[in-house]
């Protein structure tokens, strides 16, 4: 157990009144939680104190060897009130083994989740009232030794922001199309593609900037030794519907283990549908949307929950899926998603973290 200092802010910030227009990860709570780590000493001074910059030397680490990771998730209001977390442990345990690939002193996952839990718990009143959106919350660390050598760094911070962000489908699920990256590459056997670190999203901006440029909505991402299987997109997995099985890459150290991912498969198979992890190549992809057999693909991920896909281009040729619409299985994993993270749906799988 974290022994918390918390120091409320004497200046409160205005909240959002429009929450149509909060967006996302552009305002942010009045709190933040922060402790930091000195070798010998371990993880000390845990805090909640008011949102506020850092002060950080130019040769800290972290602005140059990138030692960090991050977490997000959401905390949702209930119709009657009620504030909650989905799945907090995973996000925790992910983050612990996120620590050991970087080679940052873990965060012991009970931990972890009381820091947000607190954090949530002070800054309750900026959880969103209205359908759809949320809190997002960001846990993250980074290293934060002075110079310029190259080492595991003796000195880490760890914190925790929040941001009232908006519903992502303010207008209804809106299906997306894909570019399928056949040049950059994400990840490969052996580097972080498994772990949520920066460098990460820093190598995958350039792909996606040019995708989006020629109108795409994201990248995904092929493997990165033969090109030729199928791993994730932007910041989300990846799943198919083919022929009614669902197929999605297998969590073997060059996709991020969503929990998103994870609860849509086990939702899939106590619906009685049969869910494949393993290697999919993308020539058999376009060759089952073809023959009208791709029936439904989509992304998943915490922001999004699912963003159907209504079209795949791969080397020059597409494909389109569900005629361009949404597809049954893809709005039903929506609806019981949403239904159970805003209190909505029964919580039958025991997903649902109570914060008051
Ligand atoms: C965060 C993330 C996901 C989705 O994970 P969730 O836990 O479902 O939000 C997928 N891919 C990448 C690269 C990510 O960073």
């Amino acid at each position: 157990m974290l022994d918390i200092k918390i120091t409320k802010t004497t200046h409160p910030k205005q909240k959002p009144a429009d929450e149509t227009k909060l967006g996302f990860g552009k305002k942010f709570s009045d709190h933040m939680f922060v402790m930091n780590y000195t070798e010998g000493k371990g993880w000390f001074d845990p805090r909640i104190v008011p949102y506020g910059s850092f002060e950080m030397d130019p040769a800290t680490v972290v602005f140059h060897y990138a030692q960090e990771l991050f977490e997000g998730m959401k905390a949702y209001r209930t119709a009657d009130g009620h504030v909650q977390l989905f799945r907090p442990d995973c996000n925790a345990h992910r983050f612990m083994d996120g620590c050991d690939r970087m080679g940052i002193p873990p965060i012991p996952a009970e931990d972890f989740e009381q820091a947000v839990k607190a954090l949530v718990k002070v800054d309750e009143d900026w959880v969103p009232h209205s359908d759809g959106a949320s809190l997002y919350i960001r846990p993250f660390v980074f290293a934060t030794d002075v110079g310029l050598g190259v080492h595991s760094s003796k000195n880490y911070t760890f914190c925790i922001i929040a941001a009232p962000s908006g519903a992502y489908y303010a207008e209804g699920l809106n299906p997306v199309k894909i570019y399928v990256e056949d040049d950059y590459i994400r990840a490969a056997p052996g580097l972080t593609g498994a772990v949520k670190c920066g460098g990460n999203y820093a190598a995958s901006i350039k792909a996606g900037e040019l995708a989006a440029k020629k109108g795409y909505a994201q990248v995904l991402w092929l493997d990165g030794v033969e090109k030729k299987y199928v791993e994730e997109v932007g910041s989300m997995n990846i799943m198919f519907k083919i022929d009614g099985k669902i197929y999605t890459a297998a969590c073997v150290g060059t996709v991020l283990p969503g929990v998103t991912r994870r609860s849509i498969i086990e939702l899939c198979k106590d619906w009685g549908y049969e869910v494949i992890e393993g290697k999919l190549a993308i020539a058999d992809i376009m060759q089952a949307g073809r023959d009208g057999k791709l029936e439904e693909v989509f992304g998943t991920g915490t922001a999004a929950v699912v963003s159907p896909v209504k079209e795949l281009t791969w080397k020059g040729e597409s494909v389109e899926i569900s005629g361009g619409k949404i597809g049954p299985l893809t709005q039903k994993l929506y609806d019981t998603l949403t239904g159970i993270q805003w209190g909505k749906l029964p919580d039958t799988k025991n997903w649902i973290v109570k914060v008051d």
